[in-house]
């Protein structure tokens, strides 16, 4: 069983990522567990693959071994393909798009994001409330090596929150093919037909390709 290092706080994001990499023989372990200070990786990319590669590098270079961070959000077609980067603090600023990035733009919680976003689309018909959700993820080796895996969930979006399971914004997102949100589908679904679960598998092909130890 190989270890990893999750680049990520986000305890939600963790149980996901370990639910598929068990699977790869890969134990991923927090970063407090690998010693590495609580420090706050600024998000300055403007692209999910920068924002990866940003957490994983940054992270490996604190506790030299090999690190994965993934960089994730949602991105609606009705309003330019927001919050995109910026779905962890959408609510936390006034338009779709900070103002001026790179500010001090705070997390805010799931529930203002899940309001301002219901705010944004709501006379928008269900047909054209289609949205994706997006995971890139990156491994980074001590020896400067990264891999990175993109993973894609195509989806509409309701104007109503439903069930308690996931985090951020599965419960107004129903998944193409579904009729329940990934707030109301068992974890098991969720986990093998997410981004997270689509990128890591890519992620996972890479790595067979390198044929590493
Ligand atoms: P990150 O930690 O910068 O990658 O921010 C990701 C944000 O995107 C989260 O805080 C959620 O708001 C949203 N997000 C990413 N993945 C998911 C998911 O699987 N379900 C629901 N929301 C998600």
């Amino acid at each position: 069983m190989k270890t990893i290092v999750a680049a990520t706080k986000n305890k939600h994001k963790i149980v996901e990522i370990e639910a598929i990499t068990s699977r790869f023989g890969m134990s991923i372990i927090p970063r407090d567990e690998a010693g590495v200070p609580g420090i706050e990786i600024p998000e300055t990319g403007t692209s999910f693959e920068e924002n990866s590669y940003i957490k994983a590098y940054e992270i490996m270079k604190l506790c030299n071994q090999i690190t994965i961070a993934d960089d994730s959000g949602l991105m609606v077609d009705c309003i330019q393909g927001a919050p995109g980067v910026y779905s962890a603090r959408f609510a936390s600023f006034p338009g779709i798009w900070p103002v001026d990035e790179g500010g001090d733009d705070v997390d805010s919680d799931d529930k203002e994001n899940n309001n301002k976003l219901k705010r944004l689309i709501k006379d928008v018909p269900y047909e054209q409330r289609t949205a994706k959700f997006v995971s890139v993820i990156t491994m980074v080796f001590p020896d400067g090596q990264s891999l990175v895996a993109r993973g894609e969930v195509h989806g509409h979006l309701l104007l109503e929150e439903r069930g308690n399971s996931g985090f951020g914004y599965d419960p107004m997102f129903v998944p193409l093919g579904y009729d329940r949100t990934f707030g109301e589908l068992p974890a098991e679904i969720k986990n093998s037909i997410s981004h997270r679960a689509k990128a890591l598998k890519v992620l996972k092909d890479n790595l067979e390709k390198l044929n590493l130890e």
